[in-house]
């Protein structure tokens, strides 16, 4: 035994699953499988989103970690230790040669970091690709 209601949405008349889903149903079928699809994609692309996110943040930290502390240790330790035995040239070149390995090494992790987003961003297109494709044939069958 069904009941017919008007969707709340496009104001379709429909017809209930049943008589006891006639008292939550508010969407006619077409409504409430848009909806439905509309919830899937945008969930996954939440996800997604976060885990992008979460990634940055850490590369952020990472990167601000290098440039703060690193160059400070570095030539915290030249001055300690080398100070007072060598001329401040080699003080200097030892100073210059440590930046030039630091600036190197943030260099290659913004490569990797993009390297990453970039793979991260074909992954995110399939798959999306994938749910559109899904979903595309999931409503033809309801067509049929
Ligand atoms: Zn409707």
């Amino acid at each position: 035994m069904t009941i017919v209601k008007n969707c709340e949405k496009c104001d379709a008349p429909f017809t209930t699953r049943s008589i006891t889903s006639s008292r939550w149903e508010r969407l006619c079928y077409t409504c409430y499988s848009e909806k439905r699809k509309a919830n899937i994609i945008s969930n996954m692309e939440d996800k997604n989103e976060r885990k992008l996110t979460s990634i940055e943040d850490r590369m952020i930290t990472l990167e601000e970690m290098v440039n703060n502390h690193i160059p400070a240790i570095v030539s915290a330790e030249v001055n300690n230790h080398i100070e007072h035995h060598m001329g401040q040239d080699i003080v200097n070149s030892i100073a210059k040669r440590a930046q030039d390995s630091i600036s190197d090494s943030i260099q290659n992790l913004i490569e990797r970091q993009i390297k990453f987003e970039a793979k991260i961003q074909r992954q995110l297109t399939t798959l999306n690709n994938k749910v559109l494709k899904i979903l595309k044939e999931l409503g033809d069958k309801n067509d049929r």
